[in-house]
């Protein structure tokens, strides 16, 4: 019997339970739809290839004919499976609010067209919704949410594979990506290399310290059980193991919304008639502001942003300039290379002070203390920011102190800081109707 496998966040053949579960019933025909709706700028995009990429080829070495790429929803492909003896299909469950009405629309058609689909595991330790209260409700809040997934036994990663893959040529072309650290590479130089001063370091935009499995964990290159059962109980992994609590905390909260975009609680100001004009300086990396530009352009250019320059520019977008959190999040989503639906609008919620248990609204991120504390030597910026390369140290980060700031054509600041986090502060005052 053939049993088709849909691989979805998902990546990888090892130690994914869904995929065991397919092959226990006959013959695996792997396949992949592609989702030409979702925006995606280059090194986003690269990345997504190289993972379809690296999977093909772990199916061929397996003895597969390598991965099925389709287009279009699951509706549009039932035909093209069931024409190659496809007469059920299996997949790792998912979370998002989309990723679910998709799922429940394709369940829909496979019953109509009498095939079965089904849903195992996810890309989690624990599934959204598991970590509840001792009276079944969700936890609003990370620390206590923090305490109860740690008292939970975690699942070792599967150990078996698939003994037999559909292996007649089923001709597809997989772009070359990036030649990319495999997610077994990074886990090892994490644990020799990161772990035991990762919670002293991560921080510091200049130095190279965390693990970079954000990548690997969104496209399910690797699951979080692996990571889990090689650092739990090594030096330095508590800090580094509550990072991965981080991520299932915010999947479960989006587990729970019927839109990924929904603003919960108290909002934002209504935006200035002009913001399209900041939001494009902020964009750029053109708003004065060392530190945020140097981020703003590692995102344009790598499609990579360290996680405290992103809580720096968000804070910036949405306090200094008064910007919804919405339009930031979509820029994040189309360029980031580790881009999850789940983790980024949960951290713009959580920095704009509006998500679950979310940072307290009145903390507005000084960009040039942030730079100082994060960056003392100034090399990060100078990394990004050519035009402040004249800029020694730590003067980088405030080029209006200094005889070249401007020399080299770097912008002046587009607020004033002081006075866009008074603007603020008024502003949610206003809106939350408090005086304190
Ligand atoms: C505004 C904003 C947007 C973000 N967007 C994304 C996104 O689209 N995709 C994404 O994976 N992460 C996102 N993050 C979280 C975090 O910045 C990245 O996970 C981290 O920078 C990835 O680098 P790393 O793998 O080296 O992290 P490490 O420091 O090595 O952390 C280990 C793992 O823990 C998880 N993690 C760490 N911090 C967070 C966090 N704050 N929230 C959720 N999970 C976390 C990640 O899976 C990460 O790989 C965002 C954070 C902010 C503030």
């Amino acid at each position: 019997m053939t049993v088709g496998f849909w691989f979805r966040r998902d990546l990888r053949v090892t130690d994914n339970p869904a995929l065991l579960r397919a092959a226990a019933d006959g013959e695996v025909l792997p396949f992949f739809i592609r989702d030409r709706s979702v925006r995606m700028a280059t090194f986003r995009r690269r990345r997504f290839e190289a993972a379809l990429r690296r999977l093909d080829e772990q199916i061929r070495a397996h003895g597969g004919a390598g991965l099925w790429i389709m287009e279009g929803e699951f509706t549009a492909v039932l035909a093209l499976l069931q024409a190659q003896g496809v007469s059920s299909v299996f997949a790792t469950g998912e979370y998002t609010p989309r990723g679910r009405r998709r799922d429940v629309r394709a369940h829909v058609a496979a019953r109509a067209a009498g095939m079965d689909l089904e849903f195992h595991d996810s890309p989690y330790l624990h599934v959204p919704g598991e970590v509840r209260k001792p009276d079944g409700s969700r936890y609003q809040v990370f620390t206590p949410y923090y305490r109860a997934w740690l008292t939970l036994p975690k699942p070792e990663p599967e150990s078996g594979v698939v003994a037999w893959w559909h292996d007649r040529e089923l001709p597809q072309p997989v772009d070359p990506g990036l030649p990319d650290a495999g997610p077994m590479v990074l886990l090892s130089t994490l644990l020799d290399e990161r772990l035991a001063r990762y919670s002293d370091c991560r921080d510091r935009l200049d130095l190279d310290c965390t693990s970079h499995l954000s990548e690997p964990l969104h496209f399910g290159e690797l699951h979080p059980r692996t990571v889990w059962q090689a650092a739990a109980g090594q030096p330095g992994s508590e800090g580094f193991l509550r990072e991965l609590a981080w991520r299932e905390f915010f999947a479960d909260a989006m587990g729970a919304r019927d839109s990924a975009w929904q603003s919960p609680g108290a909002d934002q100001p209504d935006m200035a008639d002009d913001w399209h004009e900041d939001f494009e300086a902020w964009r750029e990396g053109r708003t004065g502001y060392p530190v945020v530009d140097a981020g703003m352009r590692q995102l344009l250019e790598t499609g990579r942003m360290h996680n405290r320059v992103r809580m720096i520019v968000a804070s910036f977008l949405c306090k200094d300039l008064l910007i919804h959190w919405q339009p930031g999040a979509r820029h994040f989503l189309e360029y980031l290379r580790d881009a999850d639906v789940a983790s980024n609008n949960m951290n713009w919620q959580w920095v704009a002070g509006i998500g679950p248990g979310s940072s307290a609204y009145y903390r507005v991120f000084n960009p040039v203390r942030q730079g100082l504390r994060f960056d003392p030597d100034g090399d990060y910026v100078r990394r990004f920011v050519p035009e402040l390369r004249a800029c020694p140290g730590a003067s980088v980060h405030e080029p209006w102190q200094h005889p070249q700031g401007y020399a080299d054509g770097y912008p002046q600041r587009i607020v004033d800081h002081d006075e866009a986090r008074t603007r603020y502060l008024d502003s949610q005052r206003a809106l939350r109707g408090q005086w304190n």
